[in-house]
């Protein structure tokens, strides 16, 4: 085994980019910002798509596909998009390449586009351009699609799964005929996204509103859940966007409504890409390697034997068997490392690096004595305990473990909330113990990018369930009416 992981407390960040290694999650490619998801990693975001999948479907919609490149004429037909994207933009130019005669392969001038392609950072505008030909009247709404894909953003400061140049993700695209229907579906997405958060991923979110500064180019309003990690940083984990009238009045995209009128259709968009996965180790890893919930983690259960000889690994082998068959039984998924090219310590300190839930160990002992060693890996304790019934007593705890994980991330959470009314406490909490900060606030564009300036700090969100609170704005002094949530974020 390599040697351990760099603690959290002597470097966060390094812990996390060593952990993302050595845990086998992804690593950095050739192309600068962009990453490769490795099988292990990429199995843990296959198990995010299809509960996510299935919550859309439950919600009523469907999965749709709409083509990488965007026409670059279409940006410009939403004046805040196309502000909001315009210098994060990887742009085709050509179609062809030539050898130069000797030996150089160049671009073929000769096969310049007519037209620029932009490779797409989000859909809203090939997306609202396709509806206008879906569109006629109110029988053709509410149209509810979402769009598995990859996307391209030219992010110059990357992290791998926090923010890289090209990310995975789900991107929703909604149209409706009222206000009220839209703002309800992207209150409705919002939950979808908190539930998945909380009751999957074991992550406490806030669910709130983004402030006028920090919404997504073209919305009318952008909701958010947030998240807070083991350094005190907030992480921005999903969003859902309501977008008024703004693309349909882009790309012309009108509905005759039952009183016969003619009128512009109202549109939302959502979306949660691989950043999530991000979320995921930052939120509950230890200096000992990942910490998954058991709902995501593709191994819930590894078995290890430890033998002496042939003869023992076949009887071992056989009363695992039975535990494996009792287990598959429920639906919980196991491995069995029978492999002889490494020792028992070695597979332990892995799976722990991995973040496998359970770990089973049986010796010659246990086989005697119908037991089995027991260890969890969210505290680190081990038990030996009796293979009756252990196939019940392994589901059971799986939960408990998934409720552990939860309860201590949300403690976390409760501890390093804080209220603070001076702007010098609030300096010197970011500094000192970072985390959320509720303070009051004017409400204006610029005291909010004053405070940005001078302390990195951002508005996270107005929380959605905010107590009403009479205050002054700690910058300012003007009158206040509720604490809205500022962090350092990622
Ligand atoms: P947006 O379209 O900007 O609202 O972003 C949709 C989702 O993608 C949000 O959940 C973001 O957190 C996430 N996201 C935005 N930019 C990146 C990036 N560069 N890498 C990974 N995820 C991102």
């Amino acid at each position: 085994m390599s040697k351990g992981l760099t603690s959290r407390s002597e470097d966060y960040s390094q812990w996390y980019n060593e952990l993302v290694a050595k845990a086998d999650l992804a690593e950095h490619s050739a192309v600068r910002g962009c990453m490769v998801i490795k099988p292990y990693g990429y199995s843990i975001w296959e198990k995010m798509q299809a509960v996510l999948d299935q919550k859309f479907k439950e919600t009523g919609h469907s999965n749709a596909y709409f083509p990488l490149f965007i026409p670059k004429s279409f940006f410009s037909k939403e004046a805040s998009h196309v502000d909001g994207f315009a210098t994060e933009c990887a742009v085709v130019t050509h179609y062809r390449l030539k050898n130069d005669g000797s030996g150089n392969i160049i671009v073929d001038e000769d096969a310049k586009l007519e037209e620029e392609l932009i490779v797409r950072p989000t859909s809203e505008t090939i997306i609202w351009n396709t509806y206008k030909g879906w569109i006629q009247s109110y029988r053709d709404l509410p149209i509810l699609v979402n769009q598995w894909a990859n996307v391209v953003r030219w992010e110059m400061r990357t992290r791998l799964f926090l923010r890289t140049a090209e990310f995975l993700w789900q991107e929703g695209h909604t149209a409706h005929a009222t206000a009220e229907e839209a703002i309800a579906e992207t209150e409705q997405m919002l939950d979808v996204y908190a539930d998945f958060a909380e009751n999957w991923m074991a992550l406490p979110v806030v669910k709130g509103k983004k402030t006028a500064n920090e919404r997504f180019a073209g919305a009318l309003d952008t909701y958010c859940i947030e998240a807070l990690m083991q350094d005190g940083k907030a992480l921005q984990a999903g969003t859902s966007h309501f977008l008024g009238q703004n693309f349909a009045k882009a790309f012309d995209v009108k509905f005759t409504s039952k009183e016969g009128k003619q009128e512009f259709v109202w549109a939302t968009s959502w979306g949660v890409s691989t950043r999530l996965m991000g979320a995921l180790i930052m939120a509950h890893s230890d200096d000992s390697g990942l910490v998954l919930p058991p709902k995501l983690a593709p191994i819930q259960v590894v078995i290890v034997p430890i033998y002496k000889g042939e003869e023992e690994l076949a009887k071992i082998s056989e009363a695992v068997d039975v535990i494996i068959k009792d287990l598959k039984k429920k639906g919980i998924s196991v491995k069995y490392d029978d492999r002889d090219t490494q020792r028992p310590g070695f597979k332990f300190a892995e799976y722990e690096l991995k973040g496998v839930p359970v770990r089973l160990a049986m010796g010659g002992r246990d086989l005697e004595n119908n037991t089995v060693e027991l260890a969890r890996r969210d505290t680190k304790t081990k038990e030996t305990v009796s293979r009756d019934g252990i196939a019940d007593k392994i589901e059971l705890l799986l939960e408990e473990i998934q409720q552990n994980i939860y309860h201590k991330a949300l403690q976390f959470r409760i501890e390093n909330t804080r209220k603070v009314d001076s702007y010098d406490d609030f300096k010197k909490a970011l500094d000192e113990t970072p985390g959320f900060i509720a303070a009051h606030w004017d409400g204006t564009s610029e005291t909010e990018a004053k405070i940005k300036e001078e302390t990195k700090a951002t508005i996270r969100c107005i929380p959605l369930n905010n107590e009403q609170e009479e205050g002054v704005c700690m910058v300012t002094g003007k009158p206040s009416s509720q604490r809205v949530l500022f962090a350092r974020a990622y």
